[in-house]
């Protein structure tokens, strides 16, 4: 393998190319018209531009990316997360055009793309599965009639969702129908394909997922779990490894289940498998994401495996190089998600233009990221900035620096999830490991960060000293304007 092209853009183009430039493979980028001036882009060893900013006119272009590999002797495609990365179609026709698709069959990620086979695939294992219908249903009176015997609340689903959309909680029997009726039209509309099933709604649930690793050669590990129940709106915004509550017996007996699912599909590579916490630590199988995840460096960080160098690996046919007994957790992990978004406009994006970018550092912080001071983030994609990942010799040193590295981190222009990250960090529930995915709803209070934001306090701050200044140069000869400010400013510091 000696160059591989990135279908994809920001952090994660940069993060894959990384560990290629270590292998000694040369890499090639991708990029829209927006993205012009991106760090990925300057990176690679080649860029090739796919067209205007919109995804369907640039990242999803399957064929031109194709042509290109074709054009300039590209031997395999790494996909990322997102656009094409769980595309079948697509990952089929780079192995028909005779390019290595770095990632799992086209089987395997149709078997898993879509929840409900994923389930059947994992029924004949005897995975444990949530309780609900077996297939698709779109008769409401029956879907009523089973979430009657399975009791309220319970949950509708699109069979081909993601993203957390296409998702309705139902509490009981009166709003059913309405419930049923807005899950369908928003799977139509979002994925094209309105089949629904139900599901149990597990109370006080937490998420929690299995990162495995499959060589060609039947050898399959897991790498433990990472704990993913900060979410808003269903998705995830805060993860660590490994999680505060698992006992060492059930984290042993997840693993194997994960290396389970990823048999039951054939699976090649580095894949997730999800699965749903209940109170009494009962763990059922959610779904398989067939592919690099977001929140994958909080794996790398406690147990020093280089995720995208196995992938690459794995993808040039070669055997793992340790089993399972070779992996051990060492130390703990977080991550923050960086996103221009408003945790107190209900996190709504906040696009902007960075004017000020400074990254934390020292020891224990990373910052995977794929902007420079100055670019503005487009509209065209998701709004992450940048993933905050520290790592500590336990939870707390690891929780501690992510306070000073939410602190540390200088980024004005826009709203971000910083101060989120930083409040989620100080909270009891969060700190005692006591929470599960209403975290959000249940614990977080918008005005909250609104007393705790320094900026905000700074700027009133020189606001009012400004007005003070400014009285008091009326009464005075001599203007001590910026005296007063700066000594403002030291008395902070
Ligand atoms: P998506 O593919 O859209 O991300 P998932 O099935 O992975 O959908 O679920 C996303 C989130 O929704 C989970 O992390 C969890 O918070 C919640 N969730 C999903 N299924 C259940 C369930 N049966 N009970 C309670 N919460 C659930």
């Amino acid at each position: 393998m000696q160059k591989i092209l990135i279908a994809n853009r920001g952090e994660i183009a940069l993060r894959i190319m990384k560990s290629a430039k270590e292998m000694g493979i040369k890499t090639v980028a991708v990029y829209s018209e927006a993205d012009r001036n991106s760090p990925h882009i300057k990176y690679a060893d080649e860029a090739v531009l796919l067209g205007p900013p919109a995804s369907n006119k640039s990242y999803l272009l399957g064929d031109k990316i194709l042509k290109v590999c074709k054009e300039i002797g590209v031997d395999a495609i790494h996909p990322g997360y997102g656009f094409l990365s769980e595309n079948a179609e697509f990952a089929e026709m780079v192995e028909e055009a005779g390019i290595t698709f770095i990632g799992p069959s086209a089987d395997s990620m149709r078997v898993m793309g879509d929840k409900l086979s994923a389930k059947e695939a994992a029924k004949k294992f005897n995975i444990p599965l949530v309780p609900g219908t077996e297939g698709a249903i779109d008769d409401v009176e029956e879907a009523k009639k089973i979430s009657k015997e399975i009791g309220f609340p319970v949950l509708i689903k699109a069979s081909a969702g993601g993203g957390g959309k296409g998702m309705r909680i139902v509490e009981n029997e009166e709003e059913f129908e309405e419930q049923m009726q807005l899950a369908v039209s928003e799977a139509v509309s979002a994925f094209g394909n309105g089949a629904v099933f139900i599901e149990k709604y597990v109370t006080s649930p937490r998420h929690i997922e299995i990162q495995v690793l499959c060589d060609k050669h039947g050898n399959r590990v897991h790498l433990f779990e990472r704990e993913c129940s900060i979410q808003r709106r269903h998705q995830k915004v805060i993860e660590e490894a490994p999680s505060a509550v698992l006992t060492e017996e059930v984290r042993e007996q997840m693993g194997k289940t994960a290396v389970e699912v990823a048999k039951a599909c054939d699976y090649i590579g580095a894949g997730t498998v999800e699965f749903i916490l209940d109170q009494d630590k009962n763990f059922y199988f959610l779904e398989m994401n067939t592919r690099l995840q977001v929140e994958h460096p909080v794996t790398e960080m406690i147990t020093g495996v280089d995720l995208v160098k196995e992938q690459i690996k794995v993808a040039r046919n070669e055997k793992l190089s340790f089993a399972q007994e070779d992996l051990k957790i060492i130390g703990h992990a977080m991550e923050v998600r960086v996103y221009a978004e408003n945790p107190m406009e209900n996190f709504l994006p906040d696009i902007g233009t960075l004017i000020e970018y400074q990254r934390p550092h020292g020891p224990g912080i990373r910052v995977d990221d794929g902007f420079e001071e100055g670019m503005a983030i487009p509209i065209y994609y998701d709004p992450m900035i940048s993933k905050l990942i520290t790592y500590g010799k336990d939870r707390e040193e690891a929780r501690l620096r992510m306070i000073r590295a939410c602190e540390d981190y200088k980024v004005v222009g826009l709203t971000t999830t910083l101060a989120f990250g930083k409040y989620v960090m100080e909270n009891e529930h969060f700190i005692s490991g006591n929470f599960d995915t209403s975290f959000v709803d249940q614990h977080f209070n918008p005005s909250d960060l609104k007393k705790s934001d320094p900026e905000e306090e700074e700027i009133a701050a020189l606001v009012l000293a400004h007005l003070l200044d400014t009285e008091k140069s009326k009464n005075s000869v001599s203007n001590t304007n910026q005296q007063s400010k700066s000594a403002w400013k030291t008395n902070r510091t």
